[in-house]
């Protein structure tokens, strides 16, 4: 037999924060190491539970869940999200404009590939949670990476935005609370991002799945909100604001003039029912969520765990010479910088494991996030306490004398 080659398709498509650091680490539990994993944003392995109402309305629903339901979603998890939506006031929308997924991951994916042909461009932030750029690129478009500002709490850079709009520029996409660096958009930049794309014709793609997990006092704007004339797409989910990654529950819910976007939506249409339905045991557990006791804002007020971890690891992070990081105002990252001088780094890949082989901590290089230097890394804060200081303490101590070779 020949071998067996990937399509084209896939070059340049890549998911590092599963990628070789990940792989390197199960080499290194295979040989019987204990690895701390700060690589990937899932509550629930770190003690965050589900609320017990959502679990138990799952379960209630599972006999009569056995068969295919509707490939954009159950009606009654559909009115939740529409209700949902509606209390922040977007009122011209129906259930029609409502797709639910299997995660939004599943989501993003299906909204790239209907909409892209070859050579077609996308803004996406740089920093980007990465899944993004690899769909894009999946779906034969090309994402041009806008920068998001460190030195302005990681906000978008408004002139850079514009500066990289084309002929060819379809979209432009928001991770609002930001995954990596935890930044949550004020109204003007929101207004000044849809004002872009109000005069350049572009669709608004925004990924707001860590709308609730906000601290000292961040509000939140779903960009959706500031705008009647912009189409836009707002996703969501279950996986981080109600701690059930596993359950793979996402929507997206499409606002602006529609009428204009009726060939989209048929091919969104069309992707939608070729994965027949999103899970719909899963799906029960929507219309709980959105409806009852947000115990997220318990982990994410003052004295909340969510909130206690953030501001540790932040301090902890800030103390190591030659790493700073900017307080996060939302999601479970931290986006440090490291003085990439002082230890002599040119590979932030090479970093990261170099760090994990020595003190079994993995975490995700700057790079991965589409990030152009390799001065940053991300660290997830969701371990408890002891664990958390822990392992900051052990980066520490490894870049105490680091110098990369
Ligand atoms: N969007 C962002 C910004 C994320 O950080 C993640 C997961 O980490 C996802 C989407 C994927 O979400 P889901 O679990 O709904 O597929």
């Amino acid at each position: 037999m020949k071998p067996i080659n990937r399509s084209q398709k896939l070059s340049g498509v890549c998911y590092d924060i599963r990628g070789p650091v990940l792989e390197e680490a199960r080499r290194l539990e295979e040989e019987g190491h204990k690895i701390l994993k700060l690589n990937i944003g899932n509550p629930a392995p770190f003690g965050f539970e589900a609320p017990d109402d959502i679990l138990k309305d799952v379960i209630h629903n599972l006999p009569t869940a056995q068969g295919y339901g509707p490939s954009n979603g159950l009606y009654s998890a559909k009115v939740a999200i529409h209700q949902y939506y509606q209390t922040f006031g977007l009122l011209d929308t129906s259930v029609d404009d409502i797709y639910v997924g299997n995660g939004v991951s599943e989501l993003i994916v299906m909204a790239m590939q209907a909409l892209l042909n070859d050579g077609d461009e996308i803004l996406v932030p740089s920093p980007d949670y990465p899944l993004w750029t690899a769909a894009i690129k999946l779906s034969g478009g090309t994402p041009v990476h806008y920068v998001c500002d460190e030195a302005s709490d990681w906000y978008p850079d408004l002139d850079d935005i514009k500066s990289k709009i084309t002929a060819k520029t379809r979209a432009i996409i928001i991770i609002n609370p930001n995954n990596p660096t935890g930044a949550v958009y004020p109204k003007e930049i929101l207004q000044g991002i849809t004002q872009l794309a109000r005069e350049n014709n572009l669709i608004i793609y925004s990924d707001e799945i860590y709308d609730k997990i906000l601290y000292n006092g961040a509000k939140h704007i779903p960009i959706a909100t500031l705008s009647d004339d912009v189409f836009c797409i707002t996703f969501g989910g279950l996986s981080k604001n109600y701690r059930v990654a596993g359950f793979r529950v996402g929507w997206m819910i499409l606002t602006g003039p529609k009428r204009l976007a009726q060939n989209y939506i048929g091919g969104l249409d069309i992707l939608s029912s070729m994965r027949l339905c999103a899970n719909i045991p899963m799906q029960h557990a929507i219309q709980t969520a959105l409806g009852g006791y947000q115990s997220i804002y318990d982990l994410t007020a003052d004295d909340g765990r969510l909130y206690q971890q953030m501001e540790l690891s932040y301090q902890l992070v800030n103390a190591i010479p030659g790493v700073s990081c900017t307080r996060p105002k939302g999601a479970m990252y931290l986006f440090p910088k490291i003085d990439i001088e002082r230890f002599n780094i040119k590979d932030d890949e090479q970093f990261v494991l170099d760090f994990l082989r020595e003190k079994q901590v993995l975490l995700v290089h700057g790079r991965a996030f589409n990030w152009r230097k390799p001065d940053h890394f991300r660290i997830v804060f969701l371990p408890h306490h002891e664990e958390l200081e822990q392992a900051i303490m052990a980066l520490g101590e490894f870049l105490d004398g680091y110098q990369q070779v």
